[in-house]
């Protein structure tokens, strides 16, 4: 695929075809640098990439590096380790840069997800009796939710009355940016914050940053984003975006371990801001003077100063393999191959409908690639949980949503079109009626 500008558009549902595309493919060799699950004795078709990515077989090595720095040096690891664990969390920088779109005092790598989404809220959700309002998306993330409920009871909210959903139109799956925009236009003398997902994690939604944050900022508020299903997953230029903040998890799209670290962007024009409220702890602490241990909090002028605790060494060294797979991939190039496989499986899942009498897979994943990324939502309108206990039985893997719904995910580094063609028939053999 290199060399060509654009992509075969004539796909053909064979298994000679998906294993052409492969051959085409100059990531192929990535997969072997993964560890594949076997089920049944049988390399697994993995696609809960979105859930938990597949562990590289690097990070073994860059764990145990660590564990034998400790070993060997203890407490003196902190600034002896071949990666000092002093400044630890700065190896991220560039690279996090890179995965976000965002200028280097603008990221930080730290803690999880839900923390830093309560760490970001405390800072960039301060109601006021006028602007008090959250407007979110219908069916965030449970976390998410719970993280706003508790955050607006905070300051004597409810979520009934403090948070604004937008849900998709009735019979619709996906939400209309329009809507959006309206919503935030309708409530806009009374929002203090608009927090969306980049990715919603039930349909695939992928939504428009920029346009809700231009929105947001004309109605006055801040926009902020949870990318747990975005990053890794979709090109993100959150810095020329203007978005005010944005975190994410590593564990989904960047196959850093359960539990992964975590990471955070907020804008230079908050970042550089040392008077932003906000909870601290020592690692936020201005560099030259934290050892001092004296009273009186004085933030690093930079995302660094939204840290609390010292860097949880062994997940980012689980962290730093991951993402310097990612770099020896490209970006570009990732990005490129996720395009060609989801295309392919569209192709591959119109074909399994098409051979049907019944239409029996409604994706409710938009269809426009300027809004979805990896991941393909199926809603079974028959026989959902049987196909998906027997998808298991072929050695898929996939992933289950009440009440009726398959997630599927192939990502660019370790899925193959030939584990989408196989998909594909795995499907046929349940749906299609003799
Ligand atoms: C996966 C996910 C989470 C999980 O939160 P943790 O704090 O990492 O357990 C939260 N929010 C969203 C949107 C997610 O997709």
């Amino acid at each position: 695929m290199e060399e060509k500008v654009g992509l075969p558009i004539e796909y053909k549902n064979t298994l000679d075809y998906a294993q052409f595309l492969d051959n085409e493919d100059t990531l192929r060799s990535f997969r072997n640098k993964f560890y594949i699950p076997l089920i049944h004795g049988k390399e697994a078709i993995y696609f809960t990439g979105n859930s938990l990515g597949l562990q590289p077989k690097k990070t073994q090595d860059y764990v145990l590096n660590e564990l034998e720095d400790w070993a060997n040096y203890g407490v003196e690891g902190h600034f002896h380790a071949r990666n000092p664990w002093m400044p630890y969390h700065e190896m991220f920088t560039e690279q996090l840069c890179k995965l976000v779109g965002a200028l280097p005092h603008e990221v930080v790598a730290m803690n999880q997800l839900t923390v830093n989404l309560h760490l970001l809220l405390v800072s960039f959700y301060r109601p006021s009796k006028q602007r008090y309002k959250i407007i979110c998306e219908a069916k965030a993330f449970p976390s998410d939710q719970y993280a706003m409920e508790s955050q607006v009871a905070h300051h004597g909210y409810t979520y009934e009355n403090a948070v604004i959903e937008v849900a998709p139109r009735p019979g619709e799956h996906t939400i209309s940016t329009d809507d959006i925009l309206a919503v935030i236009e309708q409530h806009k003398d009374s929002i203090a914050l608009v927090l969306f997902s980049g990715v919603n994690y039930y349909t695939g939604q992928l939504f428009n940053i920029k346009a809700i944050t231009t929105a947001a900022h004309e109605a006055g508020a801040y926009a902020g984003f949870d990318l747990a299903h975005a990053a890794g997953n979709v090109p993100l230029q959150l810095h020329d975006w203007n978005a005010d903040f944005a975190c994410w998890c590593s564990y989904k799209y960047l196959n850093s371990g359960p539990g992964g670290v975590s990471g955070v962007y907020i804008h230079e024009r908050h970042s550089s801001d040392t008077s932003l409220h906000r909870f601290a702890g020592w690692w936020g602490h201005d560099k030259d003077s934290r050892f001092l241990m004296e009273q009186g909090f004085l933030p690093i002028p930079s995302a660094e100063g939204w840290q609390l605790s010292n860097a949880p060494v062994l997940s980012m060294a689980a962290h730093k393999a991951a993402l310097d797979v990612f770099d020896e991939a490209g970006w570009d190039k990732v990005f490129a191959k996720a395009k060609a496989l989801d295309q392919y499986l569209w192709h591959v899942l119109d074909e399994v409908n098409a051979a049907c009498t019944d239409n029996p897979i409604e994706i409710i994943t938009p269809r426009s690639e300027a809004e979805h990324g990896c991941q393909l939502s199926m809603l079974m309108l028959r026989d959902g949980k049987k196909i998906f206990d027997e998808l298991k039985l072929q050695s898929v893997i996939a992933d289950w949503r009440e009440p009726n719904v398959i997630r599927i995910a192939p990502v660019p580094l370790y899925n193959s079109f030939e584990d989408v063609y196989r998909f594909g028939e795995i499907m046929k053999t349940f749906l299609v009626k003799s």
